[in-house]
């Protein structure tokens, strides 16, 4: 067991600056009207530093830079590109324990999470894209005697991106790594409630990539993200965050006939068959674990299982066994190593899960377990910590329809297979699903007709590099991750060639 110092103690790991101001060219830079915001950990609810608020001329400063940097970082060969990435990794791998606590700190995540997954996970996005643009291939093709067709992959140039604040480092790697492995040049704007991570990032491998080939501008929403979004100088979006903003990133790309990636909401289910308990073994352990994902990282998860669907003949028992397991779940200091659940990112956040903590006692769902905020005492009353909750009711209501982002699940009972994909289906958003069977078949039945980009079968929350994610319906347009992505960043030119 480790507890980290908190940053601002002499021991900790983790030196914020003060005042943060954007990274552009390679250089930080003030904000041009000269403005900041306060940024609070949500581990005590008290500001650490403060953060350039930036406006349109900010963004038309990074473009600048970023058009600078483009063509020539655009004709840098695959290999060369992957030398860059992979030192990335390296750097961040060397700073593993930095960004970690940097994270925690920003985010108020469970450092035990931020250690063990965000950031390596953040790290191997890295290096897959490393690997992918070097194995990525041009084609040749005869067309008859006398014609053959090249075919080139080559970037987008300056590309937009603009991610919300659940993951900070590992929604901007996601981001990141594919579009520089591609050749782009990116200007990214981070999350308000969460500037500050990505910033100590910047900080670390800044000087491992040309001038201009990376900027980060901070701001909020309307100020930083719409500019950015609307400009008629870049050549896509890249977009993760709420559907309602999501819509109108669409409609702004609309303008400048942009291609954009949206990875929206969910509201995802995780489906239970009465075969999981057939056993008190490993696996139904495996199963109880998987129930208790809602809580990971808070449940501000877009593919949080927020809706737990059980078949109505184990409904009762295994609940009895989720509640006591959800009751285990260690709730600390989340810079110690032992705590698995952390606070919520932002008090707005807090605010909203709280409401539908009510929302969900007034539409008359049985809380079985939590259903309140969580006091953790001394220097973190302050925080905004919620107790992981289950709530008990009907498909129809709010609380199984909209998406809380919090450590909240909503449990129903469905009859049989048939009953089971008729409720999972039945939401506005397709993200992701959890399905639990030992049988084979009706755990692959049950993945191919559920609607939704990912489904997890016996298991639940694992993000590989190496598979393709993204929404189906509300939850998004294209996908992330996986070599598919690469197709995202690049545009195929056509050479046809006769002799
Ligand atoms: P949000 O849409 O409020 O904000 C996301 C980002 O968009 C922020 O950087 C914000 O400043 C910016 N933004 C807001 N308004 C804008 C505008 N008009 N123009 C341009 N940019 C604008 O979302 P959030 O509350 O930060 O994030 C939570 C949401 O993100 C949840 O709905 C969650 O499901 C979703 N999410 C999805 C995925 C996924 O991969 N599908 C991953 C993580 C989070």
């Amino acid at each position: 067991m480790v507890v980290y110092a908190s940053p601002g103690h002499p021991d900790s790991l983790v030196k914020f600056q003060s005042r943060y101001q954007h990274y552009i060219g390679g250089e930080w830079v003030a904000p041009v009207k000269g403005q900041y915001f306060e940024n609070p950990t949500p581990i005590t609810g008290k500001v650490f530093c403060e953060v350039a608020r930036g406006t349109a001329e900010d963004i038309d400063a990074a473009l600048d830079a970023a058009h600078a940097a483009a063509p020539a970082w655009g004709r840098t060969s695959p290999a060369e590109r992957a030398v860059i990435l992979n030192n990335i990794a390296d750097r961040m791998e060397q700073n593993l324990e930095v960004l970690a606590v940097a994270e925690t700190w920003d985010n108020g995540k469970a450092v035990r999470e931020t250690l063990n997954a965000d950031i390596p996970l953040a790290i191997d996005h890295f290096r897959y894209f490393a690997g992918a643009i070097r194995a990525q291939e041009g084609g040749l093709s005869q067309i008859n005697e006398d014609m053959v067709a090249y075919h080139f992959h080559e970037p987008l140039g300056v590309v937009g991106q603009i991610i919300p604040w659940n993951f900070p480092i590992l929604m901007a790697t996601w981001k990141l790594a594919p579009a520089l492995a591609a050749g782009n040049a990116v200007v990214l704007k981070p999350a308000e409630q969460t500037p500050a991570s990505i910033l100590v990032l910047a900080g670390l491998i800044g000087d491992l990539l040309p001038p201009g080939v990376l900027n980060i501008v901070n701001g909020f929403g309307a100020e930083a993200g719409a500019p950015l979004a609307k400009s008629p100088r870049i050549r896509k979006i890249a977009f993760t965050g709420e559907t309602t903003t999501g819509r109108l990133i669409m409609q702004y790309a609309s303008e400048n006939i942009i291609p954009v990636t949206l990875e929206l909401g969910g509201k995802s289910p995780n489906i239970f068959f009465e075969d999981v308990m057939a056993k008190d073994d490993a696996y139904f352990d495996k199963a109880k674990e998987g129930f208790t994902m809602f809580a990971l990282n808070q449940g501000e998860v877009c593919t949080c299982p927020s809706r737990g669907l059980l078949q109505a003949s184990i409904a009762d028992d295994f609940l009895d066994a989720v509640v006591e397991r959800t009751e285990r779940i260690t709730r600390g200091n989340p810079l110690d190593t032992n705590t698995m659940i952390g606070a919520q990112a932002s008090n707005d956040q807090f605010e909203k899960i709280k409401s539908y903590l009510d929302i969900g006692r007034q539409e008359g769902a049985q809380v079985l377990t939590g259903g309140e905020p969580d006091d953790r005492g001394g220097e973190f009353s302050g925080g905004f910590y919620i107790k992981p909750t289950i709530f008990r009711g009907d498909n129809s209501m709010r609380i199984f329809q909209e998406e809380i982002f919090g450590p909240v699940v909503s449990v129903t009972t469905f009859t049989d297979f048939d009953d089971a994909i008729r409720i999972a289906n039945d939401t506005l958003y397709g993200l992701g699903a959890g399905v639990w069977s030992r049988d084979g078949n009706t755990a692959y039945r049950a993945g191919r007709a559920i609607q939704a980009g990912r489904v997890w079968v016996n298991n639940y929350h694992a993000y590989p590099a190496h598979a393709a994610f993204g929404g189906y319906k509300s939850s998004g347009i294209g996908r992330e991750n996986h070599l598919m992505m690469l197709d995202h960043y690049q545009q195929t030119k056509n050479l046809l060639v006769s002799y």
